[in-house]
């Protein structure tokens, strides 16, 4: 049956194609007596080929797709399968306690796994119970005859369906065959949306449950740019979906003629449109978008692929590469922004009530805990800053003195290192991001210290309306447009240019359409956004006259009450 529903519009482009359900499926089993004991002997021995079989095809895929590296997770899994002590001791416990194959597995596994957990200290024995957890759950998938979902393993063209997308998720899918993605929560700002923009994979989040409705076999229409989603369409729904995904192309042919222009309004006036990027390899995209700069790197993704902290050197190679790829053009990197939904797999982060509110990104830098990781990135991008432009920038800044004393661990590593004779750029510019109202409040006082602000509206708006970005049941509030947000992000501007220096923003709002009119009336320097928005904002600069935008802001900001006012304002000066 076709059936239609609406989700947050994430990641633009439609896509039509067949469901691919990313659910883990239900692994319950009932203990049972056995009298047969050779039998379910060979029903394990053949779940064992059968995961055995799987977990080699994943890992040459892993090998192919991300690299040697990351498919070693993968060896791992396939020596628990290989260990003759654990077979052999879930072989015995069916033989004599004669229960089924399921139980006797899970009963020597979790022994297993609580043995190798209980070892606290022991980070290794920690990852090898990951592994046990991991290599079960397929083996008595197997024995259930249920399938596990295998992303790594997707060789047609698909729409993925799932609850939510963990950012490692996310990098792990193939844009080749995957053509779009659909979850049941999540906002325009999660990181898996974000991600999702860089890669150019149409998404739609927060449907609230389109894993309860699709079955495996529908075929889905999905259109990232409305948020629509029909399951099972018929023919003239196709149609006009596919219409529409052409319709989109186009549009996308004329902003690519602004790639080697200069980004300059109506009246003449210049700004600056840099990228937001998560790897190295995302350099690309922003060169092939006509970036000007790279106004947000976020380093955490480093750390979120890695199997421990990333030494110097990996970081220095990574943010070198960053640079040389820009060649000469400023790359502004942010010091690492863990906590929140980024979460590290070898860093055991406190449970909090509220994750977004606590013991994150620069609380952790300069905690005694995070003070050596912190130290080790400042030194790998020092050493990387003769390779460019570099720019550095700390994340979730409240007070000015977390700022002083984060600087204060940057000279000193400064120092050091030019006392060691290593070559340091004198000219890198120490800045913050805006994302904590009590920050934006005192801009005039931080702007002292500072070189340069870069506004983080995902987090500020989060903070300022007191509404998860993350949850679609109060997606209502976030408003990017309310006079609320739209004066703190003004007062951060205006105490800038008052200390003449550059505000920027790399929130999603920079490349937000309806939201640039105004923020170029407000006289925003430099405008970060995911790569593909870049052309089509410099197209629309290019008709936006900036005396008329100071006018639109002036009233957004002191003349109406509500955000739906300023949209009609902006429509008033830009058009649709
Ligand atoms: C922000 O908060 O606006 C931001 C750019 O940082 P992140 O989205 O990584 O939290
Ligand atoms: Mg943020």
């Amino acid at each position: 049956m076709t059936e239609l529903l609406k989700g947050i519009a994430a990641s633009s482009g439609v896509a039509v194609a067949k469901a691919y359900l990313l659910v883990q499926p239900d692994l319950s089993f009932e203990k049972k007596t056995v009298e047969n004991t050779d039998a379910e002997k060979a029903r394990l021995d053949d779940a064992l080929a059968a995961s055995t079989g799987e977990l080699q095809a994943i890992r040459d895929k892993a090998a192919t797709n991300l690299g040697e590296e990351e498919a070693q997770v993968f060896d791992a899994h396939l020596m628990v399968l290989a260990d003759p002590e654990m077979v052999g001791q879930i072989k015995d416990s069916i033989e004599s306690n004669k229960v089924n194959a399921e139980s006797a597995l899970k009963e020597v596994t979790d022994m297993f796994i609580s043995i190798f957990e209980g070892m606290e200290d022991n980070a290794y024995m920690q990852e090898r119970a990951a592994d046990i957890k991991d290599v079960t759950k397929r083996v008595m998938s197997h024995l259930l005859g249920v399938t596990l979902p295998n992303p790594a393993l997707i060789n047609e063209e698909v729409v993925v369906i799932a609850h939510d997308l963990t950012p490692s998720d996310t990098a792990q899918l193939n844009k080749q065959f995957v053509k779009a993605f659909i979850t049941n929560i999540g906002g325009r700002t999660s990181h898996s949306a974000i991600m999702a923009r860089t890669l150019e994979i149409p998404a739609i989040v927060g449907t609230n449950n389109i894993t309860e409705l699709v079955k495996e076999g529908d075929v889905l229409a999905a259109n990232g740019i409305t948020g629509e989603v029909i399951i099972n369409p018929n023919e003239d729904q196709k149609t006009a979906f596919l219409a529409e995904g052409e319709k989109y192309a186009k549009q996308k042919a004329e902003w690519a003629l602004f790639k080697d222009a200069e980004t300059v309004t109506a009246d003449g006036k210049h700004f600056e449109l840099a990228a937001n990027i998560g790897t190295p390899k995302d350099v690309e995209g922003v060169l092939d978008n006509g970036g000007e700069a790279i106004g947000l790197y976020r380093t955490e993704f480093l750390y979120m692929e890695s199997q421990d902290f990333p030494t110097e050197e990996e970081q220095y190679l990574a943010y070198k590469a960053v640079l040389e790829g820009m060649n000469g053009k400023p790359v502004v990197v942010r010091t690492m922004d863990i906590g929140g939904d980024k979460e590290l797999p070898y860093f055991d982060l406190p449970h909090e009530m509220n994750p977004f509110l606590g013991y994150r990104a620069l609380r952790i830098s300069i905690s005694e805990e995070g003070n050596t990781w912190f130290r080790t990135q400042l030194r790998a991008l020092l050493r990387a800053s003769v390779h460019g432009q570099l720019r550095v920038m700390f994340p979730m800044v409240a007070l000015v003195k977390e700022f002083l004393a984060a600087k204060a661990i940057w000279d000193e590593e400064k120092a050091k290192l030019i006392a060691e004779g290593v070559a340091v750029a004198d000219d890198i510019q120490v800045g913050i991001m805006i994302e904590i109202p009590a920050a934006a409040m005192i801009a005039d006082r931080f702007a002292k210290h500072v070189d340069f602000m870069s506004i983080g509206t995902n987090d500020l708006i989060q903070y300022s309306m007191a509404a998860d970005r993350m949850n679609d049941q109060v997606a209502y509030l976030y408003q990017p447009y309310n006079p609320s947000i739209l004066r703190l992000i003004k007062n951060v501007i205006d105490a800038m240019h008052a200390e003449g220096k550059w505000a920027g923003m790399c929130g999603e709002m920079a490349g937000d359409q309806k939201a640039v009119p105004l923020l170029v009336g407000m006289g925003l320097d430099e405008f970060s956004m995911s790569a593909t928005s870049i052309l089509q904002t410099r197209s629309l600069m290019n008709r936006l006259d900036t005396t008329k935008m100071k006018e639109l802001a002036d009233k957004a900001l002191n003349e109406v009450d509500t955000m739906e006012e300023v949209l009609a304002l902006v429509e008033e000066y830009v058009g649709e």
